[in-house]
Formats: structure tokens, C-alpha cells, sequence
């Protein structure tokens, strides 16, 4: 597969930085000093302790967040590296929403920073569905590195399909 294909929609000096970045075999030093440790977020109790300071900090008046885990994606590529979902569920004749998210099982091993990332972004569809500018903008609200790190993000999934993650060891 074709890396570059995760950095599509970036301008062109971007993609040659990328490009210069994962030909050279520069990855590894890029993460080692960037992002040296891993999170320490793996149970879903903590996962959602994180998650749901943010939401009380920025979307105080959203609805409650109802869990937050590691599940398998099956598309990565596709902005689905995490999910939100909304349901109603029928309970005794009364509708019960819940907000559920999703982060991708990859990023259980993974710089907190960017795992802080994908939160934001979750979270950020509770106001806005569509990837609009109000999306991004309160994206960046919430986080002011939000687009360096959607880059990192991305470089973090070529690592790990190159087989040179640290972070799991
Ligand atoms: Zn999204």
C-alpha cells in the first residue's frame, strides 16, 4: 500500500515532507524525540476519567457521555479511527439516549498526545456531525495543536504498519 494515501488532502509541501520523512527512515527519530513514552490510559475506567474531563471542561452542557473503549476499526484510513455513537434505546417506555465513542484498538499503544487527539475529535461531533469548519474550530478550541496533531496521528499509523512501534514494548 501506499502511505501517502493517509495524507491526501494536505498541501503539497506537506506531503514532501512526508514523503522525505518515511523514504529516509526518519520516523522512528521523529517519534523518539517528539513523543518519547506512551499513555498510560489501558482500562476503559481510565480512558473514560480522561475523556469525560474534557467534555465537563469544554461541553459542560452536552449530553452525558455514556462510555468510552478500545474497539476494533476496520478502516483507518477513512477518518475512522475513532467513533461516536448516538442511540436511543427503548427502555420500559422511556427513550434513553446514549453517547457512546470508540477509539481505535491502535491507538492503545500510543503517544498521549495523540490519543488526546482522537478524544477531542469524538467529542467534538457531540456539537457538530459533519467535519465542518465549526467542527475544527472547536477542535482547536479544545486543543490549539489540533491540526499538527491529526498530522502526527496519521504518521503514528504509518509507523505502526511499518512494523516500528516502541511504543507496545
Ligand atoms: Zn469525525
Amino acid at each position: 500500500m501506499n502511505f501517502l494515501d493517509y495524507f491526501q488532502h494536505y498541501p503539497d509541501n506537506i506531503q514532501q515532507q512526508v514523503a522525505q520523512l518515511i523514504s529516509s527512515n526518519k520516523l522512528v527519530d521523529y517519534f523518539k524525540n517528539k513523543y518519547p513514552t506512551a499513555h498510560q490510559l489501558k482500562s476503559e475506567k481510565h480512558l473514560f476519567e480522561y475523556t469525560n474531563r474534557f467534555k465537563q471542561r469544554y461541553l459542560k452542557n452536552a449530553p452525558k457521555l455514556s462510555s468510552v473503549g478500545y474497539k476494533k476499526q476496520k478502516d483507518l484510513v477513512q477518518n475512522a479511527l475513532g467513533t461516536h455513537t448516538f442511540k436511543r434505546q427503548q427502555h420500559g417506555g422511556k427513550l434513553k439516549a446514549k453517547h457512546e465513542i470508540a477509539i481505535a484498538e491502535q491507538l492503545k499503544c500510543a503517544p498521549e498526545p495523540l490519543l488526546k487527539m482522537l478524544i477531542i475529535h469524538e467529542l467534538a461531533h457531540f456539537k457538530e456531525k459533519d467535519h465542518n469548519k465549526a467542527f475544527y474550530q472547536l477542535c482547536c478550541h479544545m486543543e490549539p495543536d489540533y491540526h499538527q496533531l491529526e498530522l502526527d496521528l496519521r504518521l503514528f499509523l504509518v509507523l505502526q504498519k511499518q512494523g516500528l512501534s516502541f511504543y507496545d514494548k
